[in-house]
């Protein structure tokens, strides 16, 4: 089952996600409905608060990704097919100490069209519960990493372009704002 995404600026997209307590059929339907939206919409990573749901929940599918980048999962560097779609609940993310920071051009399912750059260090770990409240510990960097920490940010209410410098907010300002208005629109039609 696909659901629909919010965009910008549907108020739950700044809204920090509750934590996930239970571990149950209704976490793993959200979860795999979350996974269908994200393939629908041809994403890397979808966060609960994109499909209006504010909670510590995302989705991370990198294997139709250029896989310029490294992971360690428990200590284990599985095939990304044995471990994706990856759901990931309640996660927290540090930086690797000493990691250099890396500038990409980001997209966001949330502001169709609409892509700038920002900037975030390379390396992290990160401890999470997978759907059956297992926990793992990821370490990774490029692409990867750069997927986990944006989807982080949407789980704490903190969106793309609130990341980016002044002179790339500014290059997106025009299409934000009209993306505002027209998801306003689209609200007001829909409630009577
Ligand atoms: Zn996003």
């Amino acid at each position: 089952m696909s659901l629909r995404i919010v965009h910008y600026n549907d108020p739950v997209l700044h809204t920090k996600g509750a934590k996930v307590t239970s571990f149950d059929g209704a976490l793993t339907r959200l979860a795999e409905a979350m996974i269908d939206s994200m393939h629908d919409a041809a994403g890397i990573g979808l966060a609960s608060q994109q499909v209006g749901q504010a909670l510590q929940l995302c989705v991370v599918d990198l294997r139709e990704s250029d896989a310029d980048f490294t992971w360690e999962i428990d200590g284990a560097r599985p095939p990304l097919d044995l471990f994706m779609p990856l759901v990931l609940a309640n996660p927290k993310v540090t930086k690797v100490p000493g990691t250099e920071e890396t500038v990409y051009e980001e997209g966001c399912l949330s502001f169709p069209k609409i892509r700038g750059d920002v900037v975030r260090p390379d390396a992290i770990v990160a401890t999470f519960h997978d759907e059956r409240g297992v926990a793992h510990t990821l370490k990774c960097d490029g692409l990867f990493s750069r997927c986990i920490q944006h989807e982080v940010d949407h789980l704490n209410g903190v969106l793309f372009i609130e990341r980016m410098d002044k002179k790339a907010r500014s290059e997106v300002d025009e299409a934000v704002k009209a993306l505002a208005k027209a998801t306003k629109a689209a609200a007001k039609k829909a409630s009577p």
